[in-house]
């Protein structure tokens, strides 16, 4: 949840922001650049930076194999970052769940469907995949219906409705798509290009206790409290990238809950795991605890609220996705639902000459098509995304750029 009380308007900036942006040697090195491409992957605060070196300098080993100190301290770092994985995500039930480490959203997604879901899934069975999000949260769906169907065992597949324009679910269309043999939904926490929350809490109301769901929470965990004990996100798997949490690239996990059958267990040989990646992931959901992900989600949506809000009075840019049409009954006020990503376009300036023009001026932006399943790569846009390094003097000079280019 946000905190209580208006977003502040025009914004004073923080001390703990102040202090937290002073944590980032990347992002103070450059005071003329700004980084707002931080759905594709985050900064790394100093504690996450000296921890690396610092695990590396005196207990590097392999996990869950030597005796020796380095090794036994390697596992005990390694098995300790599940617990704190399932803390971070507020677990009430951490003795009934797991966490596997992977290399990212895509690595994790893909492990649900090959490992898990190919083995759940009985002849006639029917499955809701997202369409419209990630192809991070699609792909391996769809894979894991073709390597079924090689086995003679078929499986239907049905797109998870969208309400026209407004970027978010069609929880209605959606309690009428599921039937008897509905046993699975692949849903998306917060779209990575309209950066608008999902309501995933309604999807669990519309396809009922017995359907297990996988929620894509790349873009959620570490931008906003993202609270599993709280009964609207019933939820049987939850798959995040390390990297996009402040831990090291080639990092991040899933956590699967042990109800509904899917006991989950990565099946085969599972190799070294990364374990430099999951110290610094450890570090990271420390790091983000302390600051607080509830402050976080206020600041970043405060600056993409500022920059919406501007930037829709800007007459040759459009602005795509939802915040142009909000469910009416949508629990949260519209001005806190885009969760520190705006993505838009300009009348007559394609959106990769966009980027190059930004980033002449020092901003480093995401220009192209982002990833979006269905996508033909003609249209592209320019997406800003926030973290909480950034600040309202870089919105305002991103701004006052686009003004410009008005
Ligand atoms: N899902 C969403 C919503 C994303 O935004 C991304 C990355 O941008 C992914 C999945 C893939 O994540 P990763 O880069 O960790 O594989």
């Amino acid at each position: 949840m946000s905190p209580a009380g208006p977003l502040p308007f025009p914004p004073e900036r923080p001390l703990w922001q102040q202090e937290a942006r002073e944590e980032f040697p990347i992002v103070t090195a450059h005071p003329e650049l700004a980084y707002l491409d931080s759905a594709a992957t985050s900064q790394k605060p100093r504690a996450v930076l000296e921890a690396v070196q610092t695990y590396l300098t005196t207990s590097n080993a392999n996990a869950g194999r030597g005796t020796y100190p380095w090794a036994n301290r390697t596992t005990e770092l390694v098995e300790s970052t599940r617990e704190r994985v399932k803390e971070f995500l507020h677990d009430p039930e951490p003795g009934r769940s797991g966490v596997h480490f992977t290399s990212g959203a895509t690595e994790g997604l893909r492990t649900v469907a090959r490992d898990w879901l190919v083995p759940y899934l009985r002849d006639g069975d029917e499955i809701l995949v997202p369409y419209a999000d990630h192809r991070a949260n699609l792909d391996p769906w769809l894979e894991a219906q073709r390597l079924l169907a090689e086995r003679g065992v078929q499986v239907r597949v049905q797109a998870l409705p969208y309400q026209a324009g407004s970027g978010d679910y069609d929880h209605v269309a959606l309690r009428q798509a599921v039937g008897p043999r509905t046993r699975f939904v692949a849903a998306t926490h917060v779209h990575h290009v309209y950066g608008g929350d999902m309501n995933v809490h309604r999807i669990r109301e519309a396809v009922g206790p017995d359907v297990a769901i996988c929620l894509d929470a790349a873009q959620s965990v570490g931008h906003l409290p993202v609270h599993l004990d709280d009964p609207s996100l019933d939820v049987d798997f939850v798959v995040f990238s390390g990297h996009k949490v402040m831990a090291l690239p080639g990092s991040g996990a899933i956590w699967a809950r042990n109800v509904r059958g899917p006991a989950f267990l990565p099946e085969g040989w599972q190799g070294t795991p990364n374990t430099a990646g999951i110290v610094s992931l450890r570090v990271a959901l420390d790091w983000l605890d302390a600051i607080g992900p509830e402050r976080v989600a206020h600041w970043t949506t405060m600056l993409s609220t500022r920059l919406t809000d501007r930037l829709g009075r800007l007459r040759p840019y459009e602005i795509v996705g939802c915040q142009a049409s909000l469910p009416a009954d949508s629990a949260l006020p519209a001005e806190q639902r885009r969760r520190g990503i705006v993505t838009f376009r300009h009348r007559d300036i394609p959106s990769d000459d966009l980027g190059f023009i930004l980033f002449s001026h020092g901003f480093m932006v995401r220009a192209d098509s982002m990833c979006q399943a269905g996508s033909d790569g003609r249209d592209a846009s320019v997406r800003v995304s926030l973290h909480v390094y950034n600040t309202v003097e870089e919105i305002d000079r991103l701004l006052a750029v686009l003004a410009s280019l008005a």
